[in-house]
């Protein structure tokens, strides 16, 4: 048998653990360089806090609903913020330890230190103890990505918050000004917003979520606007006419100025880059500092790969994980390439929101005679029984062929129906083959299958 590979991945998130640890199961030698916490942005600062703060409201909200529901609760129901953060952090931890439990069994070395290259097939490690060279057949470059800070922001303001830093909050804020009206914004909006923060958001696109459906995206900002969420679209800050100690005050487009206890920047990401080494082996990065990769992952430099936010693909865990189970096989021999055509997007607002593949508009300009099938959720029993009616399932198909192209979806548990359509879509499948597949009664669930019957004109349910 001969020697074992020699992998350095360098970051411990979705990316460079998922990785770690599949290429220690493929008999490589595995180091795993992480300079602050296993599981990175998304189970430290990001996706896993934010979804546990969002199940601390979701909670709060259906035991204010009490009276709808039929019960009654003696006493006050209001909400413990120094709780919630600690049971997010709880559950951060749980499943970091988690991680170094895999790590363990699976034989991976973790060196805790920051890491760069160092030269062809080196990487040096700062750590506690001082610096140490690992020697490494490949190098795996998952250093993932932080907050987009403007120069336009002064970020040390206490009252400028990142999302990093709004989940360190000790205190709900009582107002909140929301820069950008994205993912981040939106999902930070949900849960403050359920605290009794009185929230703005300011989007300089003429949509809330701008990657999602347009009709979509408009009765979701319907919804906010029923909580007492103003969002301000096409609309720039212009600047900060105040840092005061306890409030900011920015002057936004139109004249006008608002003023919060908190303003929280959420406009986009940027790779973490610098100062790890790339000039010294000439890793070619893009005019935002995103390393450019080829479809098997390769950077321009022979046996260094990058993977996940690092590489400014599409800046999600999953995607990110992904990509490290395709670094790998190529490390170790294979030949696979990269498939981002089906990428589900997940929103985990209250109500959520989930889309894959083409939307209407988008598969009308990828030439497609697009036809839709819609099933609204105050029809399902399922959804009536729960208490959270609001909303729909649409499947976008090819008129022509029946072919499944997409899916947007709105409602409760949305993020987790959305595989079945990927699914379809990844593999060709047509509406008849969704609308023929019994779905259990009564669920979410069925609502796509109401939605095939409706793209064929014959869902049962749908009432008009
Ligand atoms: P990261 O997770 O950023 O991990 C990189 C790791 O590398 C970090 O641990 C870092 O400490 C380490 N590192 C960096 N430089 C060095 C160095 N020089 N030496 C050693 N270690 C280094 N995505 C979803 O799919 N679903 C969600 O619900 C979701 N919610 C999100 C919510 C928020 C608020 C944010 C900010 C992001 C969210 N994301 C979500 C995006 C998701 O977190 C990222 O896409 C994902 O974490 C990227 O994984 P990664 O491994 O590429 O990088």
């Amino acid at each position: 048998m001969g020697e074992a590979t020699r992998i350095v991945i360098i970051g411990g998130g979705p990316g460079g653990y998922v990785a770690g640890i599949r290429a220690a199961q493929r008999g490589a030698d595995v180091t795993v360089v992480e300079k602050d916490l296993l599981g990175g942005t998304c189970l430290n600062r990001g996706c896993i806090p934010t979804k546990a703060l969002l199940g601390s409201v979701e909670a709060l909200h259906k035991a204010r609903a009490g009276a709808e529901f039929g019960f009654s609760v003696a006493g006050e129901i209001a909400p413990d913020f120094t709780r919630m953060m600690e049971r997010k952090n709880e559950i951060s931890k749980t499943l970091r330890d988690g991680i170094h439990a895999l790590f363990k069994k699976n034989k991976v070395k973790l060196v805790e230190g920051r890491g760069r290259l160092a030269g062809p097939g080196k990487v040096e490690v700062t750590t506690a103890a001082g610096t140490e060279t690992l020697m490494a057949d490949k190098i795996i470059i998952a250093t993932g990505s932080e907050p987009a800070r403007l120069p336009f922001f002064d970020f040390e303001q206490p009252t400028v918050l990142t999302s990093t830093s709004a989940l360190e909050l000790t205190a709900v804020p009582q107002s909140l000004l929301i820069i950008g009206a994205g993912v981040i914004g939106c999902e930070f909006a949900s849960v403050f917003s359920e605290l009794g923060t009185k929230i703005t958001m300011v989007e300089m696109m003429p949509q809330m979520l701008p990657l999602e459906d347009k009709r979509l995206a408009k009765q979701f900002q319907g919804i906010f606007k029923k909580k007492g969420i103003e969002v301000l679209l096409k609309t720039k800050v212009e600047g900060i006419a105040e840092y005061g100690a306890d409030h900011i005050t920015a002057n936004v487009e139109g004249g006008r100025q608002i003023t919060a206890e908190k303003m929280l920047v959420s406009i986009g990401r940027q790779p973490n880059t610098r100062d790890i080494g790339l000039e010294t082996v000439g890793v070619e990065t893009d005019g935002r500092g995103y390393i450019v990769v080829n479809d098997r992952l390769e950077t321009n430099v022979e046996n260094v790969y990058a993977i996940g936010d690092v590489n400014g693909g599409i800046l999600l865990a999953h995607v990110a994980s992904y990509e490290g189970l395709v670094a790998v096989e190529n490390c170790l021999g294979g030949n696979v390439r990269r498939d981002l055509r089906v990428v589900p997007s997940c929103i985990y607002t209250m109500p959520e929101i989930a889309s894959v593949g083409l939307n209407e508009d988008q598969a009308r300009d990828e030439g497609y005679e697009p036809v839709t099938g819609t099933f609204r959720l105050g029809a399902s029993g399922k959804a009536l029984a729960i208490g959270e009616a609001q909303g729909y399932v649409q499947i976008v198909a090819d008129s022509k062929t029946d072919k499944v192209l997409g899916a947007n979806m709105m409602g409760p548990h949305v993020t987790d129906l959305i595989h079945e359509i990927a699914v379809a879509v990844r593999n060709n499948l047509t509406v008849k083959d969704i609308g023929d597949t019994i779905h259990a009664h009564p669920t979410i669930g069925e609502a796509l299958m109401e939605a095939a019957h409706d793209v064929h004109g014959e869902s049962v349910h749908v009432a008009g």
